[in-house]
Order: C-alpha cells, then sequence, then structure tokens
C-alpha cells in the first residue's frame, strides 16, 4: 500500500529547502506580474544551465506560466517570510492579486525579480512535464545573479520557516 499524501508531506519535510518565489507576467497583456511561493526547486542541468520548478495542477499561475512561456525564481532572504506567506495565498493585504505590495523590477530579460532576494534566476520554458498531480516546468536560465552582501535565506523544514543562526567565532587578545 502506498504512503497517503499526509504522511508523504511529512516524511518529506524532513528534507531541509531554500524557499522562492516563482513570478511570471499575467497572460492578459496587462504586463501586471504573478508570483506563487514554491520550494520544489531544482537544477536539473549545467550544460546547458537547466532548472525545474514543481507547479501543482491547478495552481493560480498555471496559465500565466503557459502564456508568458518564461519565469523568474527569487530565492528569498530570511527577511521575506512575510513575502514567502503572501505568496502562498495568506490572507494579508496588499494579497498576491496586489503582488503582494512587494518591491521589484524588470530583470535583464525583463522578467520580474523580487527586490531583497538573495539570487535570481530569469529562464525560459523548455518542456513542460506532467506527472502525478504537479507540472514539472524546466527552464533554461538566461541570466542569473546574486544579490552581494545578501542576508542568510529563508528555509524551510517540517513545514515551519527556519532561519540560519551564524556563528561568530572572535580570537583572543589576551594569553589563552
Ligand atoms: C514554503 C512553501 C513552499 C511551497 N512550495 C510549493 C511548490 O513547490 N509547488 C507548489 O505548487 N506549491 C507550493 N506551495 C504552495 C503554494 O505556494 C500555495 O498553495 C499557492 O500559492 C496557492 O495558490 P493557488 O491559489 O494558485 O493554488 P491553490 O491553493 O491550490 O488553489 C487553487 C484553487 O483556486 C482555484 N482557482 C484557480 N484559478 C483561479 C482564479 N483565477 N480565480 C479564483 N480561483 C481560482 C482553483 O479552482 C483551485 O480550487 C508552497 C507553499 C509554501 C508556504
Amino acid at each position: 500500500m502506498l504512503p497517503d499524501p499526509e504522511t508523504f508531506r511529512r516524511v518529506m519535510g524532513h528534507f531541509v529547502t531554500g524557499v522562492t518565489v516563482v513570478t511570471t507576467y499575467r497572460d492578459d497583456g496587462s504586463g501586471r506580474p504573478y508570483g506563487i511561493t514554491v520550494n520544489a526547486l531544482t537544477s536539473v542541468s549545467l550544460e546547458p544551465p537547466l532548472v525545474m520548478v514543481a507547479i501543482g495542477h491547478g495552481r493560480r499561475i498555471e496559465p500565466h506560466l503557459r502564456t508568458t512561456g518564461r519565469f523568474a525564481v527569487n530565492i528569498l532572504a530570511a527577511g521575506q517570510q512575510r513575502l514567502a506567506d503572501c505568496f502562498a495565498g495568506a490572507e494579508v493585504e496588499p494579497d498576491r492579486e496586489a503582488f503582494c505590495g512587494a518591491d521589484w523590477t524588470p530583470g535583464s530579460t525583463g522578467l520580474p525579480l523580487l527586490a531583497g532576494a538573495i539570487a535570481h534566476l530569469e529562464c525560459t520554458t523548455v518542456e513542460i512535464i506532467s506527472v502525478g498531480d504537479h507540472d514539472l516546468h524546466i527552464g533554461r536560465v538566461d541570466h542569473l545573479a546574486t544579490n552581494p552582501g545578501h542576508d542568510p535565506p529563508l528555509l524551510y523544514y517540517r513545514r515551519r520557516y527556519v532561519r540560519v543562526e551564524q556563528a561568530t567565532e572572535t580570537r583572543p587578545e589576551g594569553r589563552p
């Protein structure tokens, strides 16, 4: 007998991930951005550089992703939990229909990039593979960058946000 979805989620929750917001433009020609919180991101290939994001069937972003054929991955910093919640549909104002009130700019390829993210990937979709109840969006990375001097990442573990505590050490001045 297969594990039930709840057990599967609980066990897989032990695999620590970062948290991203996948962004694209709406399919109505308005030029307005849209986003969804995603932790199912993995690199797939180095040459060519490919990444995969897994998007559940029926997500509202789906038609926008398919029409635009491009998406950006914004890797969130520890201080961006509010955006992670908002882009996951939390009942907050401004909500995700208002792009969570997030500051953003068009990237090198024009995709919407969130200010304060620790890294960005701008991708062209090369394949969408429907598997089980998710679509795997394979993106060729056209442009990527890290934010110099960025904060530590926001992490996700056992369905909780986790932050990295950076230990510091200082050499003693006196004789030990
Ligand atoms: C840390 C974290 C990581 C996550 N990682 C992932 C991930 O890797 N992949 C993933 O897919 N999700 C992930 N999620 C969940 C995802 O972010 C949220 O479930 C998502 O934002 C909910 O968006 P949704 O409304 O599109 O989808 P759902 O909550 O699934 O709602 C879809 C429902 O809305 C209805 N609907 C569809 N379009 C419209 C519309 N235009 N207007 C009104 N109703 C409509 C549909 O009929 C359906 O019933 C993650 C969430 C968190 C917090």
